[in-house]
């Protein structure tokens, strides 16, 4: 208990430093967010290397999707899991995914311990990105719009080669 209240003290923590850093307008979709605004192009990415953070910045630019998260917080396997709990999200045993987004607060978790590179990160941010668009939980909703996004990913990778 005491390790879960740590860790959510942690996140407030990174989530206060994020919204420190830039002010200006942005599509605000959840009643939820009380935060100031952030410009519609910044979000923060915390915890991924240097070629995560550059990969994922440059997957989000091609898909652009209707809603930025506010920040993408990539995370060794237990503090997933234990975000998770403090999300309350519901994940059910054996469940594959390595990522989800909580929504009040646009952040998008990334278990950086089944990180599986370039590919795998852009169909699964795809989803949590649909999720954002959608601004909730269904996963039909969600992949409905990642197909959008996916499909533009492929088509930049196409046209790289
Ligand atoms: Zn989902």
């Amino acid at each position: 208990m005491k390790l879960a209240m740590r860790i959510t003290l942690c996140f407030l923590g990174f989530a206060q430093f994020a919204w420190g850093q830039t002010d200006g307008n942005s599509k605000m979709t959840s009643a939820e967010a009380t935060a100031p605004e952030l410009s519609a192009n910044s979000y923060a990415v915390l915890g991924a290397t240097p070629e995560q953070d550059a990969l994922v910045r440059a997957q989000i630019r091609i898909m652009q999707p209707e809603v930025l998260p506010l920040r993408i917080l990539f995370v060794p396997h237990w503090k997933y899991i234990e975000a998770a709990r403090i999300f309350h999200l519901h994940v059910p045993t054996g469940y594959t995914s390595a990522l989800f987004t909580h929504l009040a607060s646009r952040s998008i978790f990334v278990d950086s311990d089944r990180y599986m590179g370039e590919e795998w990160l852009g169909y699964r941010m795809a989803h949590e990105l649909g999720h954002l668009s959608s601004n909730n939980t269904k996963e039909e909703d969600a992949e409905k719009a990642a197909r959008e996004y996916r499909k533009r990913l492929k088509q930049a990778r196409i046209k790289a080669r």
